[in-house]
């Protein structure tokens, strides 16, 4: 927009807010259910900092506890990865993913870059979301 691009300022997800970072990454209703899939996973609930770099900070912190930290500290972007393609499909491409479809793009996205390779063995994925 800042060059002169027209293009929707509103969110793609929810269509109700203007699309910042804050809430593309953090508060929008889509992307708050890929952290409660994460927190869920370990049975824990977390509350959402404001901004981002306070969600990192206490994301990190939540994660002291966890089995596997390296992995627990990936969550976030590999979340916001997942959102910034599912964004960029809405906004470039008009083709939109049903929730489950994020969701699992997600989950398929987090345990590909914990294991480096492909991983389409249900126990393995059970496996490395047991590890948060
Ligand atoms: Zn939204």
């Amino acid at each position: 927009m800042k060059r002169g691009i027209h293009m929707c300022p509103r969110c793609f997800f929810c269509e109700l807010q203007a699309e910042t970072i804050n809430h593309l990454f953090l508060h929008c209703k889509v992307v708050r259910q890929l952290w409660h899939l994460f927190t869920s996973f370990r049975g824990t609930s977390w509350t959402m900092p404001q901004r981002a770099n306070q969600a990192i900070e206490s994301w990190n912190t939540e994660g002291s506890g966890s089995t596997d930290q390296s992995r627990w500290r990936i969550v976030p972007a590999v979340i916001w990865w997942t959102i910034w393609k599912e964004r960029n499909m809405r906004c470039f491409e008009s083709i939109s993913s049903p929730l489950h479809r994020i969701k699992t793009n997600c989950i398929i996205t987090f345990c590909y870059w914990c294991s480096l390779e492909y991983v389409d063995d249900p126990i393995v994925v059970i496996d490395i979301l047991g590890s948060l």
